[in-house]
């Protein structure tokens, strides 16, 4: 027999967990496609996708028969012996994108470890070990650990945990291309690599313009530095392309990919051209779980799905929709948000009252939704949503709206 010992009762008031999150107390029991419900049988519309994570909702039973039948074969070997199941997930992401090579992790934020020591070891090889310092840009979200957190740059989130990792230096992603040029130029013999989201998420949904993207090209071609992309919430299809980068033309050396990799299997990758991963031979980079059976025969389906001829096309037609839906309730509540952002599914409503007063209006309207940098709503619906999903959503942030009117 399993014993129970240890199990106590939810409903005692204090958590064993880390106080690190501010949570809702909302306890969701299970969910299919869009939705989820609670353990009380209320329906909510899902437009969170736990963060830009679950692009084909809940319970897709195409990718739940993956994960299925790769639980019934193996789970895991470690990365001592060949995975067939790597080689073809690094083959096909490499064959949709610039990329040439695969490292695969578990998470975001040791997507962009990987790409830091690529970058660095990339300079030391050639003997240039003082071209070590990582470019990145205020109001960019890495991630959590140490060196992804100096990248990060939000003092909010660096507070306590000092000292900060030397080695990364942030520029206002708002500075003029010429002034921006001017600082770069005065230390690229120390820039290793410059990091950057096509899309700022965390940040706000913030989009980069392409001039801003081609200038990085150029600079990093013109002085031997790497240029990364940080699409590990732009990636897989949340903008409309598989990889936002494609938006614009610009290619990067390293690209992070994680959130919607997995449809919420943990997974995290950073993929790179021949040259830039160059330097990574045996015993540079490893772990233990990255590449893992169930992650790559998930990862795989994912790709499976998002490839589907025309399902990227028609995801844009109804995101479209919903920008335009947006822009309606936008006009029409003034007093209360301003015109959307974004692109593709990765949207956002500056709101002019303080944006948790209006996730919360759209949370008892059953609509989820989550916050951002800049007092920003951001809306993250599942990537094949329909339109009846969308009129659902547009008719509860109205309400939410008005429930808000003064
Ligand atoms: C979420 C996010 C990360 C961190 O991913 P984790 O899986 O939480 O470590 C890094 N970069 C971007 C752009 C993200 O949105």
């Amino acid at each position: 027999m399993l014993s129970n010992r240890g199990a106590v009762m939810l409903s005692s008031n204090y958590s064993h967990l880390y106080n690190s999150y501010a949570r809702i107390p909302l306890n969701f029991t299970h969910g299919q496609g869009a939705y989820v419900y609670t353990d009380t049988a209320e329906e909510y519309l899902d437009f969170t996708s736990g963060i830009a994570v679950t692009g084909f909702g809940h319970a897709h039973p195409y990718i739940n028969e993956a994960l299925e039948q790769q639980a019934k074969k193996l789970w895991h070997l470690s990365n001592l012996f060949t995975i067939e199941l790597q080689e073809k997930l690094a083959s096909r992401l490499c064959a949709i994108s610039f990329a040439d090579k695969v490292f695969f992790a578990n998470s975001g934020t040791e997507a962009v470890e990987c790409a830091i020591k690529t970058a660095r070891r990339y300079h030391f090889i050639q003997g240039n070990s003082e071209k070590n310092t990582i470019v990145s840009f205020c109001g960019a979200f890495h991630g959590r650990t140490l060196a992804a957190l100096a990248a990060t740059g939000n003092k909010k989130y660096l507070e306590g945990f000092a000292p900060k990792a030397p080695g990364f230096v942030q520029f206002s992603p708002q500075l003029p291309i010429a002034e921006l040029e001017q600082q770069l130029q005065a230390m690229h013999n120390n820039i290793a690599a410059i990091l950057i989201e096509p899309i700022q998420g965390e940040g706000g949904v913030n989009v980069i313009p392409d001039s801003m993207l081609q200038f990085l090209r150029r600079f990093c071609d013109a002085n031997n530095c790497l240029l990364i992309f940080d699409e590990v919430q732009t990636g897989i299809g949340r903008t409309g392309q598989v990889f936002a980068y494609q938006h614009s033309g610009v290619k990067p050396d390293l690209m992070c990919l994680a959130k919607g990799l997995g449809n919420g299997f943990p997974i995290g990758a950073c993929l790179g051209t021949e040259k830039a991963a160059s330097a990574m031979t045996p015993g540079t980079h490893g772990s233990t779980f990255g590449g893992n059976l169930l992650a790559m025969a998930v990862a795989n389906a994912v790709l499976d799905l998002i490839l589907q001829p025309d399902f990227l096309a028609q995801s844009t037609e109804i995101s479209n929709l919903l920008y335009k839906e947006l822009s309606k309730i936008a006009n029409k509540h003034s007093a209360i948000i301003e015109a959307p952002l974004g692109r593709g599914f990765l949207l956002g409503l500056k709101a002019k009252i303080p944006n948790e007063k209006l996730i919360t209006a759209c949370r008892n309207n059953k609509l989820l939704t989550l916050g951002g940098g800049n007092n920003v709503m951001r809306i993250l619906p599942p990537l094949n949503i329909t339109k009846e999903h969308v009129e659902q959503a547009a008719q509860k942030l109205d309400k939410a709206c008005t429930d808000l009117q003064p």
